[in-house]
């Protein structure tokens, strides 16, 4: 059967939604450096990861923000806290943005010289947005491997403690397991509040229900196990254009570790970098100087996975009232 593609999925339900000239945040992502190799990453991030950002990226990062002022700087990897000059980094923009976001897996704030995190980032004012893909210790060992929901909890309570959770955001994360897409969101979100208060004592934000992504480690999974066409299908049947008109490609631009810049972190894995008037790929030094210019965003298959069922985006849900 042929495939609609996304494009033309999207022009079908508002031909405006083709292309923006807004930014409301910046997610910066530090390397594909992790402490994990979780089954489900679409960065396929891992402890052997080499694309590292450096200081001058960085510090051009900065200098943008420090023009614009008013946006949202989300950083995120690999696990942004691996980068050596993560301190650096988040030292060098505070100020800079209107609100800090850290995507943490929790688990690389435990032990190995690494205890100093969870206070670092109080005293900075990031909020964390921190993976959890389940409440059950069996669903999340076995995609992110052995121990890691006990090390998550550990360190869910010492971010408590410091007053994440009620006094500054502690956001929460869930995706499938497997090749479906995420239940309710707010259903979810009780489940998950009943079970990690009742067992833990634990308490959160916000619950984001992500759906994977078609790409990196999941795809290969999915091909591995014959799944990749029906799931496929799955997202592109389950089409909502309620969430369409809520794709965060709208309101983001993604930098990766070298400085250029993507409509989002799934085009990043894709390679689908922003083009400048001229052709050429656009980095984060040039951004300040078209920032008025509309920019056209570059859509591919994996995009429907954006726009399935409730939708999803870096907050969770897109379509929460369906
Ligand atoms: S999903 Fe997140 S925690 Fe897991 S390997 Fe990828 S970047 Fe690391
Ligand atoms: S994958 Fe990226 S470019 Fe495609 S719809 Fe989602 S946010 Fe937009």
């Amino acid at each position: 059967m042929a495939q609609t593609s996304f494009a033309d999925t999207l022009r079908g339900v508002d031909p405006d939604y083709l292309a923006t000239s807004t930014l409301q945040t910046l997610q910066v992502n530090l390397g594909n450096l992790c402490n994990l190799a979780c089954r489900h990453c679409h960065q396929e991030a891992s402890p052997q990861g080499d694309k590292i950002m450096g200081r001058s990226v960085m510090g051009e990062i900065a200098a943008f923000l420090g023009g614009m002022r008013g946006l949202t700087l989300d950083i995120t990897g690999g696990a942004p806290e691996a980068n050596p000059d993560f301190r650096y980094f988040v030292e060098s923009t505070e100020g800079l943005a209107q609100k800090r976001i850290l995507r943490s897996n929790l688990t690389v704030m435990d032990g190995n010289g690494m205890e100093w995190l969870p206070g670092f980032c109080r005293e900075q004012g990031l909020a964390i947005v921190a993976s959890l893909p389940c409440y059950l210790e069996e669903n999340v060992d076995r995609q992110r491997g052995g121990g890691v929901h006990g090390r998550s909890i550990e360190v869910l309570r010492r971010l408590n403690e410091l007053g994440y959770g009620s006094e500054i955001e502690l956001n929460l994360v869930y995706n499938p397991g497997a090749a479906y897409l995420p239940a309710n969101q707010g259903e979810l979100e009780r489940a998950y509040r009943d079970e990690l208060q009742g067992r833990y004592g634990i308490v959160f934000t916000k619950l984001f229900t992500i759906t994977n992504a078609p790409l990196g480690r999941f795809a290969a999974r999915l091909r591995e196990e014959g799944k990749y066409d029906s799931y496929m299908m799955r997202l592109i049947e389950s089409f909502n254009p309620e969430a369409a008109g809520n794709i965060m490609c709208r309101s983001l631009i993604s930098v990766d570790w070298q400085g250029y810049l993507y409509n989002c972190d799934f085009n990043q894995v894709t390679g689908l970098k922003i083009r400048g008037s001229d052709g050429s790929p656009m980095t984060i030094s040039a951004l300040a100087s078209s920032m008025d210019e509309i920019r056209g965003i570059l859509f591919a298959p994996h995009c429907y996975c954006c726009t399935a069922g409730e939708g999803s985006s870096c907050s969770g849900a897109l379509a929460v009232g369906s």
